[in-house]
Order: structure tokens, then sequence, then C-alpha cells
């Protein structure tokens, strides 16, 4: 991976050389305060092979000392070595929100007067956003092909020959399932997006798998966890809540005298929370604008 082939290594020195700046970035973003001797590192202990329990103690020229803290998480124990460490090609792991502001550094995309600042849409990467700029000295690529992409740059696909515009897209799809979307491509390629065909309810169903990682209290895919969080437009800290399937709306808002919200409450098994009406509706919403666009045969009856 990128840390085992060294591409990750420069932005890892980086990382290591600015620890008090990065923990003020914490600080202001977040209001999480680190302790003042916390590296935003954690290298693979030699001896139990764990990184979660690791905490680097210090710089030593191109090591880091470092301690497996047994009692650190509460998920896992640390074997108690002490020792040091070239953290270089693949033995230490930074933490997610500065491996974000890594991964954005590593892409190969420049950007110049990208105009608006990508805080209009949402603020709950900021932190990732500040390292990249602040401490790697690196352009934000993402809100490139965001902005690309709604300003109707993109090329998109339709099978149709006349090509969905970017507004139409923009307008079929809401802003965080959009944002879904955008974060998973690669900034420099062109948009390919096709809205035929059950490329909606799929999108539809990757974000709520992504959403139950982002809450699971032991993800299987991290990542996935991470590209919901990252999808986010609100600054508010998302609120777990049930997520009716694209499909089932799609189902009940073609029968005629159902009412929706009271399926999805029944499949549910509960109450529907304010949350969980907010979905419903805006599922319902978009549901409809599918049904009249894009929605294949099999969809529609
Ligand atoms: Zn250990």
């Amino acid at each position: 991976d990128l840390y085992q082939n060294g591409t990750y290594n420069k932005w890892i020195e980086k990382v290591l050389t600015h620890p008090n700046e990065i923990r003020q970035i914490y600080k202001e973003v977040s209001g999480s305060e680190k302790p003042d001797d916390w590296y935003p590192l954690q290298v693979i202990c030699e001896k139990c092979g764990k990184v979660g329990t690791t905490k680097v103690t210090g710089i030593k020229g191109d090591k880091v000392t470092y301690k497996c803290m047994p009692d650190m998480v509460s998920w896992a124990q640390g074997c108690g070595h002490e020792g040091e460490i070239n953290p270089y090609d693949g033995r230490s792991k930074l933490p997610w929100k500065v491996e974000w502001a890594v991964k954005w550094s590593g892409l190969p995309v420049t950007i110049e007067g990208s105009g608006k600042d990508h805080n209009a849409a949402g603020g709950s990467h900021d932190i990732s956003v500040r390292i990249c700029k602040e401490i790697l000295e690196m352009p934000v690529p993402y809100n490139i092909p965001y902005e690309f992409f709604l300003t109707g740059g993109a090329k998109m696909s339709s099978s149709k020959g006349e090509g969905a515009t970017a507004k139409a897209i923009g307008e079929l799809l809401p802003p965080e399932i959009l944002r879904f979307l955008m974060i998973q491509k690669h900034p420099k390629r062109p948009i390919e997006f096709n809205p035929e065909g059950s490329t909606v309810p799929v999108l539809f169903d990757q974000h709520d798998k992504a959403s139950e990682q982002y809450f699971a209290s032991e993800p299987e895919i991290p990542d996935h966890g991470r590209l919901f969080h990252y999808s986010q437009i609100s600054d508010a800290k998302p609120v777990k809540h049930y997520l009716p399937r694209f499909t089932r709306v799609i189902f009940f808002l073609q029968m005629p005298h159902m009412d929706a919200e009271k399926e999805i409450a029944e499949i549910k098994g509960s109450k529907l929370t304010v949350e969980d009406k907010e979905e419903v509706a805006m599922r319902i919403k978009y549901g409809k604008k599918w049904l009249d666009s894009y929605a294949p045969e099999d969809f529609v009856f």
C-alpha cells in the first residue's frame, strides 16, 4: 500500500516535525485537546505487531522512540514494549484525519485559485483541510471535481445519446449522495455517471452501507466509513438513523393507496424518529424525480 511503498514517507516526515501545529489545528477546529506529548503518528510495535496501542514518545534522527501501552485504549492491550523504530515504509500509521490530508497531497493535482472556499459545502473535514494546506502545504483537491461537476464541465455518458447534463445529475441526487459519489472519483478524470439503469439505487445502497461502517464500533471497512463522513454537507455530527432502502421507497411510491412513511415505519419495526422522517421525506422527493426521469422499466410499474 501507499505506506509500504514509501509514497507517504515524505508526508510522515512533515507531520512528525509539526506535532505542535497539528495539535493546535485539532484544538481550534474541533476543540479536542491532545496532550502536549502527543505525536500525530503511531508505529507498529516490533514485539506484538499492534499499531493502535503504541505511543510515539520522541524523535531520534530518522527514528522515533515509542512505547506499546498496556492501557491506552479500551479495545486492545499493548505489550509494554519500549523501543525505537524507523517509522517509514509501512512501519507506522497516521491518525485518519491526518491520513486524509496526506491522501489528498498524494493526488497528482494542483489547484490555482479554485475560487470558492470548499467550506461553503460543509466543515466536517476541516481538520484534514487545514493539515493539508498548512502542514503539508498542499492544495485540497477534492472541491475541484465537485465544482467541475456542478458547473457542467464534466462529460457524462448516457445511453440515450444526448448526455445527462451536470445540472440534471445535481438535481437528481440529494447533496450528500452527490458528494458521496464525487469524493470517490479521481479529481483529474472526467466524471462518468450514467444515471440510467440501476446506478442511482446502487449508489444509495453503497451510501447506506458506508453509513453502517461509519457508525460501527469496529468497522470492517473503515475507508467506507470515512467516505460517509466526508459526504456530510452539514457541520453537525451525523445522527444515526434509519435509512430506508431506496428501492423500497420507489416501490411504495408506486403503490396506490400506500403511505410510504407508514410502510417504512413498519419495516423498521419501531416509530420513526425526527431524523428518520426527514430521511424518508428526502428519499421520497428524490425517488419521485428518479421515477420521472431515468428509472428503467424494471423499476417502474
Ligand atoms: Zn506491543
